[in-house]
């Protein structure tokens, strides 16, 4: 269970194989900020490329945009974002820490007992000036979400689409919030990436459409390899409801923390259009050809975090288990997951070894994110091989060069089959597919 599972663990995981490092790490880090290296940045284009497949490519009723991430400052006056984004916070009178209202249960700080202020509110964006002036009127936001780039959109996206409603608009971004408490790795961060969708519907139609989406975002972590019992959908109470949502749902993720948000689906009614519609004084009705009516759609907006998704995604792959005596380490992905496919890997560095070795590499390079290593013994190389999740590798050994067959070796049952070299792209193709890997004896693939 993941609950079980220690969020050190994964941060050294991380660190040691390159997924996450601290941001400016030479400097001493900075709060709440992380970088994904070479096998992270693999891993989280993975999960991207997987949501944008599943909402945009595979769908007709959905179109993605990609919008800037300061807008201007009217749309966040319209979305109730400088009014309303805001935590209440209190100060400790002694060491000035700053809580949150909500986290603190009987009244002294937590750190140093002494009293607390009374709540203050406090705006979550980050505020910057845009040209040369530092004043009040050049103020504009880092945005705290990517929705507003969809609404303020809708129009531009519906003539030129030239869809009908149902339609979606989708977009992958960043994201800023000036948390308060950040924390629990890249779970909680003060820049973080979104990917949400904006699903307009005829007002009436909307609660079937939300029934909907809730299934159909809880089942995608399913399809992503995450173990059913680690996640749940949890409905928010009356008292949780943003005052404009009808109904709402989080998908819920077992941490290490316990139980925690990774998505949120909400059926926002009609609030976001016709906010941008009074403060932009465009309209933003919708005429319906199909009943000849002109109506404010309604939204269902399922949005969800890629860093919250890549973390649990490494918190349910993590996976120790004991061969031969000896503790291995590996990340159980779902292949299109994996940041690696293949690694090749030559029995020794070799001068004989090598030609056919580079050669397999290059066969493979432009099909498969594919990595070649030839340090080190061959064990560690499987180790770290393991833990960086990597379905599949390939062995070439003396034999190779005699019989042109090279080995793959899988990474859960650890069972090895003989290929031929000419066949290893297709094979290759078929078991990241979900062909299963048939645990041949390698002697028997020697003797046909
Ligand atoms: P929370 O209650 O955890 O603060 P939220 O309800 O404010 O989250 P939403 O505004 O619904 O979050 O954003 C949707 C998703 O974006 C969240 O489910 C989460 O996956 C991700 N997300 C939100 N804030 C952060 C953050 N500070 N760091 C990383 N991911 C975040």
């Amino acid at each position: 269970m993941s609950a079980n599972i220690d969020m050190e663990k994964i941060v050294s995981l991380c660190k040691r194989r390159g997924f996450v490092f601290p941001s400016s790490e030479i400097y001493g880090g900075l709060g709440s900020c992380w970088d994904y290296g070479p096998i992270g940045v693999e891993l989280k284009r993975n999960v991207k490329d997987a949501w944008w497949r599943a909402i945009v490519q595979e769908r007709d009723d959905v179109v993605g945009i990609d919008t800037s991430i300061m807008m201007h400052p009217q749309v966040w006056k319209a979305s109730g974002h400088i009014d309303s984004f805001t935590d209440p916070l209190v100060e400790c009178k002694s060491c000035h820490l700053r809580w949150k209202a909500n986290d603190i249960s009987d009244d002294k700080c937590p750190k140093c007992g002494a009293e607390l202020t009374e709540p203050r509110m406090f705006n979550l964006m980050f505020k910057t000036f845009m040209g040369p002036v530092e004043e009040e009127a050049s103020t504009v936001y880092l945005r705290p979400e990517t929705a507003q780039g969809m609404f303020v959109n809708f129009e531009n996206v519906v003539t030129t689409s030239r869809k009908k409603l149902p339609l979606g608009i989708a977009q992958i971004g960043k994201s800023f919030r000036n948390e308060i408490t950040p924390g629990n790795f890249i779970f909680r961060t003060r820049e973080f990436e979104h990917m949400e969708l904006e699903y307009f519907v005829k007002p009436g139609t909307d609660e079937a459409w939300f029934d909907y989406w809730v299934k159909e975002r809880f089942e995608w972590y399913i399809k992503l390899g995450m173990r059913k019992e680690n996640l749940r959908l949890r409905q928010h109470g009356k008292d949780e409801l943003a005052h404009y949502a009808k109904d709402c749902y989080d998908v819920e993720y077992l941490f290490p923390m316990g139980w925690s948000e990774l998505e949120g689906i909400a059926n926002r009614g009609d609030y976001d259009l016709t906010q941008h519609a009074k403060h932009s004084g465009r309209d933003l009705s919708y005429y319906d050809g199909e009943s000849s009516e002109r109506y404010v759609p309604y939204v269902i907006e399922p949005s969800a975090g890629v860093d919250r998704t890549v973390l649990a995604l490494l918190i349910d792959a993590y996976t120790e288990e004991e061969v031969g005596g000896e503790k291995r380490v590996f990340l159980r992905f779902h292949p299109p997951l994996a940041p690696m496919k293949v690694a090749v890997l030559p029995l020794s560095r070799n001068e004989k070894l090598t030609p056919l070795a580079k050669e397999v590499y290059k066969q493979l390079c432009p099909s498969f994110m594919t990595c070649y290593d030839d340090s080190q013994s061959i064990g560690r190389r499987y180790r770290r091989q393991d833990e960086i999740g990597t379905p599949f590798c390939i062995t070439i050994d003396f034999e190779s060069l005699e019989d042109n067959q090279v080995t793959i070796r899988d990474r859960d049952s650890l069972a090895q089959i003989r290929v031929p070299v000419e066949e290893l792209g297709k094979t290759l193709q078929a078991k990241l597919s979900g062909e299963p890997f048939e645990k041949t004896p390698l002697w028997a693939a020697r003797q046909k």
